[in-house]
């Protein structure tokens, strides 16, 4: 999602970014905060690039380093995040990364290293503390790179090791612009994507970068929220066919439990008080079941049915 970086006031923070880092005043340790997927990891990379860069234009250099920082693949540029499998930052994986950091760039003049996320989880608290001297005082050629959405999930201690820097946030006509780019959209298709995940942006943009990822029709997505909207209230009515529907619709569908959450959140916000209630626990019972399946690597449509059983009471 580099586009991003094509917004003027992302633009014109790199830009302050990299002129503080050519008058060698970078901070050692940057907390880049904004919303995940609209601007601050597309900061993060184009930052990166401009300190692996070999000395071509700041901001949009096209030469071999910047292109490697962005495609992922510059030796001297580290995405840190958890392990594929896991949830979490480990202790493990901040002792190793604290064990290198003394190593010498191996292209350019400094090493960045990018924490996909410093909230806590996925941030442990042990891996926290084992971060903490080398966030304190990265070495001379280290820069740190922390993206969080909201500080008031970061440990007090990464936050007083950081200096924090808010990115832009996104008007509603960018996030429209992005959302269309990415999607290749129509103004109609960008609405509805958008309007699929109701109040969460950057689950649009997810959603759509697996959409892209897998080929998968643009119109998937709005199409699987209407069809949740039309089958979550029949089977929490007691329709076991709905449910199962249900189960597999969210199986299918890129941020499938995304959509079924907006869905109840949409149905709920709508319904009477007792009944609202219901569907909020049901929401509630759906999130909980989730983080628990990607957790122990659950298949989707079981753990669809095992949260929503327990609501879908016929009515007499
Ligand atoms: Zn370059």
């Amino acid at each position: 999602m580099q586009r991003a970086t094509g917004w003027p006031g992302v633009a014109r923070l790199l830009d302050r970014c990299l002129a503080l880092a050519a008058a060698h005043e970078l901070p050692g340790t940057l907390m880049l905060v904004g919303e995940p997927g609209l601007g601050g990891e597309a900061l993060a990379l184009e930052l990166a690039a401009g300190l692996a860069c070999h000395g071509g234009p700041p901001g949009g250099c096209t030469c071999d380093a910047c292109e490697r920082v962005r495609r992922g693949i510059h030796p001297d540029v580290e995405l840190i995040g958890p392990p594929p499998g896991k949830s979490d930052i480990t202790i493990d994986q901040a002792r190793e990364l604290v064990g290198r950091l003394d190593q010498h760039p191996y292209e350019g003049k400094r090493r960045v290293f990018v924490l996909t996320s410093c909230h806590t989880p996925p941030l442990t608290n042990d891996a926290a503390s084992a971060l903490l001297k080398a966030l304190e005082e990265p070495p001379p050629v280290v820069t740190f790179l922390l993206l969080a959405a909201n500080p008031e999930r970061v440990l007090p201690t990464i936050l007083s090791r950081s200096v924090q820097v808010r990115v832009p946030a996104a008007t509603p006509a960018q996030l429209r612009e992005l959302v269309a780019a990415a999607c290749q959209t129509d103004l109609a298709q960008t609405e509805a994507l958008l309007t699929a995940c109701h109040g969460e942006p950057s689950s649009v943009l997810t959603a759509a970068e697996t959409l892209i990822a897998n080929e998968v029709p643009v119109t998937t997505l709005a199409d699987g929220a209407a069809e949740l909207d039309r089958l979550l209230p029949a089977a929490l009515a007691g329709d076991g066919p709905a449910l199962l529907a249900v189960a597999g619709l969210v199986e299918r569908t890129p941020e499938g439990v995304t959509l079924a959450l907006a869905s109840l959140l949409r149905l709920a916000a709508s319904a009477e008080t007792p009944e609202a209630e219901r569907l909020l626990a049901a929401a509630a019972a759906l999130l909980a079941a989730e983080r628990r399946r990607a957790a122990l690597r659950l298949d989707v449509s079981t753990a669809v049915v095992g949260a929503l059983t327990p609501f879908a009471t016929r009515t007499v």
